[in-house]
């Protein structure tokens, strides 16, 4: 049980507790269960609002809720995994230390010796202002474009199997790997560091030359220059479209929507049998705005409650967030939503066969289109037996 105006609960540092007073009126019980309906699983958002300071109200609606409301306990979010690592404690560490510094990415501020560094370079001012891009994560990666509404999967062009962020795009990649492979007297292992790229500066300024920050620097460049021309190449093809689920079997596919406006964020469900028959489906608003991979696994729960509803034995999930996808097939269930992944596995347990697994964003369009048709009426439906009326383009499958 969770102390309201006791425990460290809140996901707001540095305290990680409430500060809106106590109100004279409150239970003398005041636990955070007392703020959950029990029916609906969700918070009691009018007590919520009457009960806290606005900006600490909505902090707790936008905190997502696991269907099965599973038991407490402390989690490390330092980091995405939920797991310690002295990585993360450093940079927490120094983030309390020097608070203009926040998370694992560092912000402009925490690179001024690298800008003073900077300046004295020989190299082209094109190869600057890349690597303040860099440093500030502005880089149009595929990610950073779907973060900001282009309609991507946000995947890597070039290998197709992570998302494409600065970190993947110029070092883990296969290219840029084999390129770093080359320099020899490298002053850190750039290809097998989980640092992000201004970490990674910042080191090879401790501990290399002047000469080895301009190298780095106008490799990581000609790397992104040589991403533009590559990208044109298509990817190595995986599943190349939807395909129905083999007899007995039911395929689920989901799929989530956040965006920036801080509107709630929607999830679409589709179930179809191994004719291509649509069994079940439906659309749903959520109750606050949550991060995109809590609603990808938010639309995987509410999937598995319909399969469970509609009353499937054999299931197969599948949807386009493959770090979702690869957290619950390899059982890491920590960080700030690992209670959701959690209680993921509870409820697959319960079918005879499941699988998970990743397919491509073009695939998933029926769950895609439903979370959007959410957002777009503002309500929530279900539809059993038939398929949704807005889907206007069903694949039904046509045996041979
Ligand atoms: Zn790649």
């Amino acid at each position: 049980m969770i102390h309201v105006w006791e425990d460290r609960w809140m996901p707001t540092p540095s305290t990680y507790k409430v500060i809106s007073p106590l109100p004279h009126n409150f239970d003398d019980f005041p636990m955070v269960s007392a703020l959950i309906d029990p029916d609906t699983k969700c918070w009691n958002a009018d007590l919520v609002r009457r009960t806290f300071l606005p900006f600490e109200a909505s902090t707790i609606l936008n905190m997502p809720l696991n269907f099965s409301l599973p038991d407490d306990k402390m989690i490390w979010i330092g980091n995405k995994k939920g797991m310690f690592t002295v990585k993360s404690a450093y940079y927490i560490a120094l983030s309390i230390a020097e608070p203009s510094l926040s998370g694992e990415s560092s912000s402009g501020n925490s690179c001024s010796p690298l800008w003073r560094k900077m300046w004295h370079l020989n190299i082209l001012a094109k190869v600057r202002i890349f690597a303040w891009r860099c440093c500030m994560n502005a880089l149009p990666t595929m990610q950073n474009l779907r973060i900001r509404g282009v309609n991507t999967d946000g995947y890597c062009p070039i290998c197709d199997q992570c998302l494409e962020c600065t970190s993947h795009a110029l070092f883990r990649c296969d290219i840029p790997r084999s390129v770093w492979g080359y320099w020899k007297n490298c002053p850190i292992d750039l290809v097998n560091s989980s640092w992000d790229f201004s970490s990674l500066a910042l080191q090879i300024l401790s501990k290399g030359s002047t000469h080895d920050l301009e190298s780095f620097l106008i490799t990581a460049w000609l790397l992104w220059l040589n991403r533009a021309i590559s990208s044109t190449i298509p990817p190595k093809s995986q599943a190349s479209s939807w395909t129905p689920p083999p007899p007995g079997y039911y395929k689920i596919n989901v799929d989530g929507a956040s965006s920036e406006d801080g509107r709630p964020s929607n999830i679409g469900v589709i179930i179809h049998d191994s004719n291509g028959r649509v069994m079940a489906a439906m659309c749903k608003l959520l109750q606050a705005c949550y991060p995109i991979e809590a609603v990808e696994a938010i639309a995987i729960e509410n999937g598995i409650l319909l399969a469970q509803e509609i009353q499937v034995s054999k299931i197969i999930i599948e949807l386009d967030a493959l770090n979702i996808v690869q957290s619950i097939n390899s059982k890491q269930l920590g960080g700030e939503f690992g209670h959701i992944l959690h209680g993921i596995l509870l409820s697959l347990d319960h079918f005879c066969c499941w699988k998970l697994q990743h397919l491509k964003r073009d695939c998933n369009r029926d769950a895609h289109n439903l979370a959007a048709f959410a957002r777009s009426s503002g309500t929530s439906q279900v539809w059993i037996g038939m398929p949704p009326p807005l889907l206007q383009h069903l694949r039904y499958y046509n045996p041979p």
